[in-house]
């Protein structure tokens, strides 16, 4: 039909969208062609063969001639510079063709989009703006969204002078980009361009519009899994309503609040806010929403596990007049109702109610909903044990699902399908759990992941495939770990907007006391109470949005606790380490006296300060003959007597003076503030009750010489020497004596 090629025709009328000349010899066409003809040379004679065209077509429908004609007039008026004219015809022949669905549309648009700086200066944006969303608007309603949106956004641009009637319809045209996005199930868009909405009716401050608004952007932002913000908006959206008159916005407000209760688990919250609306539909006979509300509700109390309530909600739809509910939620109430029969054990119940939801879905022609109603159907015959009419609704729920595409209702339906044929035909069983698997990989749905592993394990173990089987078994174990996590961080972010909820609730509470303080004008006294009083509400609510804080705290300090205690427990095992390693270095092992290195160190730290010393005696002890003990007795008895001896020096002593093994037999003691006398009756005493002591039925006698810092020894090696003398002098003169230093030339010279 169509012959004839874009140059020629851009020759011919130097026009790309009037192009088409048929070979049909109709008389609308043939007008058309002699107006295209004579255009250059008789412009008046052209315009009105045009119109004459146009008229033809129209009244033969011939949508294509007229389309061609507006797009020529569309070109004489531009050469005429009537930019109106010309735009009210490249927008008609651009609204026909996008309804004839030929791309010429485009070139139409293009034409539209060249006037676009002309049509702002002169003023004709505004009704070009109003066509091109009509345009879009029809593409809507023929469920052409994305055509839609493009033409929405078209329309976008000639809606730029900010007056507020074109403001409205600016946001008007997101809030349509915003619905067409929905449809197309495109949630990021969605949710941007209701926000976009949103900001044009706040700036010209159309309340009821942004109440309206806040609402469906919560609803946006819940299906995208932000709860905060979804319950934020919708909370400012319920605060709006409190100051406006929209009850109908009120209602749907507050079922949306509601929804999103009930998504966060506040179920109390979420039952409120459905009944409020309930009750408005009630008021208003609005069978419709009185369904959607009575389901929301029984929703609720399935969640709740209130299975009497719910089922009550439910039949509350069921028993509302057919025709005055949308068939679809007449089907979920059935559907949900039938879902809790099947749970209750009532299989017949169960199975009555989902075949008329069944039934309803298949006369919307909802697939989806079908693939979701047979396989409700399918457990129903499983749980009847009828495992033949089970398989046959798993696999129509299956078909159903490839059919829309959906991804999600397959693997639902391949699992329990696959589990069906475990025993049956083990190699398509396994087939469709592998595909199953696949998918959810695919989409990264762990938790059917897992429900696909676990059955593999099963259905493998049957085919007697261990080595597979094991290896689901291992898959399953370590994703189960990683969804517990994910599960746990889930919580975490209900949790998180269940507190926020509490703490939005008491932002609005306060500002309520508050304004109820301005009205009452309270005494200033009782104000204070009441503030007081709120602050401290405030400030609970505040310790429970903490309360993850504090468990976070909670635990860091048990974690901080545990690794003081470990490390104080290594200190103090150390300390102890050391404490018996410095004992060791300062105590001989066989009789715990300090050793020789002490007394060094001792006499060092004490001669350091001289000054401050006051009396000081060194005793030098050594006992006579031992060598005899040793010889008579044996060593280890020889041991023994040097232990006891020790012993005996240790108790004698005061508790300032030291007692040190010096050498083999030989004992030093160290007296601090003892003057030469009182060393000398100490060494007497000791050597009284050595002479005298019995060491296991053996005798023996010390030699003791005394000496003190009196005698002017200037060093410890001094003081020493001077003891060892008076030693020696005791041993010379007998053994068994205590001789006090003295410096004589004869002690010298011996
Ligand atoms: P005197 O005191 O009168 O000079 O005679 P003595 O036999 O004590 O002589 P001397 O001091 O020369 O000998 C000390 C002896 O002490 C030598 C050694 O056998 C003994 N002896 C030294 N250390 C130990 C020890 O740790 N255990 C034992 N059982 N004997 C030791
Ligand atoms: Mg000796
Ligand atoms: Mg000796």
């Amino acid at each position: 039909m169509f012959c004839v090629s874009v140059t020629y025709a851009q020759e011919a009328s130097s026009s790309p969208i009037a192009v088409n000349l048929q070979t049909s010899h109709s008389s609308e066409q043939s007008l058309l062609n002699q107006a295209i003809s004579i255009r250059k040379n008789d412009r008046e004679k052209s315009i009105d063969l045009a119109n004459r065209a146009l008229q033809v077509s129209k009244e033969k429908h011939n949508s294509n001639v007229s389309a061609q004609v507006h797009a020529l007039l569309g070109e004489i008026a531009l050469e005429d510079k009537d930019v109106t004219q010309a735009m009210e015809h490249f927008l008609a022949a651009s609204i026909i063709y996008r309804d004839m669905k030929d791309k010429r549309y485009e070139n139409a648009d293009k034409k539209i989009d060249d006037l676009l700086p002309i049509a702002k200066t002169s003023g004709v944006a505004w009704p070009v703006a109003l066509i091109l969303i009509k345009q879009a608007d029809s593409d809507y309603k023929k469920k052409r969204f994305e055509e839609a949106i493009k033409q929405y956004f078209h329309a976008v641009n000639y809606l730029g002078t900010p007056t507020k009637a074109i403001q409205k319809k600016l946001a008007e045209t997101y809030k349509k980009i915003a619905q067409s996005y929905k449809r197309l199930k495109n949630r990021e868009q969605t949710a941007l361009y209701y926000r976009k909405t949103l900001d044009v009716f706040t700036a010209i401050q159309d309340k009821k519009n942004m109440a309206r608004t806040l609402n469906t952007l919560a609803e946006a932002e819940r299906y995208l899994g932000n709860y905060f913000t979804a319950l934020d908006y919708s909370l400012r959206s319920l605060e709006i309503h409190k100051q406006i008159n929209d009850p109908e916005g009120r209602a749907k407000a507050f079922n949306g609040a509601g929804i999103i209760y009930r998504y966060i688990g506040r179920y109390e919250k979420a039952l409120e806010h459905a009944y409020e609306a309930h009750l408005y539909y009630k008021q208003v006979n609005d069978f419709s929403g009185l369904a959607k509300t009575s389901n929301q509700m029984g929703l609720i109390y399935t969640r709740l596990k209130q299975f009497e309530q719910a089922r009550s909600f439910y039949q509350l739809t069921i028993d509302l007049p057919e025709n005055k509910i949308e068939p679809k939620t007449l089907a979920s109430a059935l559907r949900e109702m039938a879902v809790i029969e099947l749970e209750s054990g009532h299989y017949d119940d169960a199975m009555v109610l989902i075949q008329k939801a069944y039934k309803i879905y298949q006369n919307e022609n909802n697939k989806t909903n079908q693939s979701l109603a047979a396989r409700i159907i399918a457990n129903v015959y499983r749980a009847k044990e009828n495992d033949e009419k089970a398989i046959f609704y798993y696999r129509k729920s299956l078909a159903n699902a490839i059919e829309v595409g959906s991804e999600i209702y397959q693997i639902k339906a391949q699992i329990p399908l696959g589990v069906a044929l475990v025993g049956k035909d083990n190699d398509e069983a396994v087939s469709l759990l592998e595909s199953a698997l696949a998918l959810s990989l695919k989409a990264n749905m762990t938790s059917y992941q897992l429900y696909s592993y676990r059955e593999l394990r099963k259905a493998e173990k049957q085919r007697g495939n261990f080595v597979a089987s094991l290896d689901y078994a291992e898959k399953e174990i370590e994703l189960s770990e990683i969804i517990q996590k994910e599960k746990e961080d889930n919580e975490i972010v209900l949790l998180k907007a269940k507190l926020y909820s509490h703490k939005k609730e008491m932002e609005l509470a306060s500002l309520k006391e508050k304004a109820k303080l301005d009205q009452l004008d309270l005494a200033k006294k009782s104000s204070e109470v009441e503030l007081a009083e709120q602050r401290r509400r405030i400030s609970e609510l505040e310790l429970i949005e903490n309360q993850y804080a504090n468990l976070a705290l909670a635990c860091l300090s048990v974690v901080c606790l545990l690794i003081v205690i470990f490390i104080y427990r290594g200190f103090a095992s150390s300390r102890k380490r050391n404490k018996e390693l410095d004992y060791l270095a300062c105590h001989d092992p066989l009789t715990n006296c300090y050793n020789r290195r002490v007394l060094f160190d001792f006499l060092e730290r004490d001669f350091s300060d001289l000054a401050s010393l006051g009396e000081y005696c060194l005793i030098m002890i050594d006992i006579d003959h031992f060598k005899e003990v040793n010889d008579t007795y044996g060593h280890i008895i020889g041991d023994k007597v040097l232990c006891r001896m020790a012993n005996l020096l240790l108790n004698k002593v005061g508790e300032k003076d030291s007692v040190v093994r010096f050498g083999g037999e030989e004992f030093c003691l160290i007296l601090p503030d003892a003057t030469p006398e009182q060393g000398v009756k100490m060494a007497e005493i000791i050597r009284q009750k050595v002479e005298n002591s019995d060491f296991d039925n053996i005798s023996i006698t010390c030699s003791f010489g005394v000496t003190s810092i009196q005698f002017s020894a200037t060093s410890p090696t001094e003081l020493i020497h001077q003891a060892d003398l008076a030693l020696y002098k005791s041993k010379v003169s007998g053994r068994n004596k205590v001789t006090l230093w003295s410096d004589d030339e004869d002690l010298h010279s011996s």
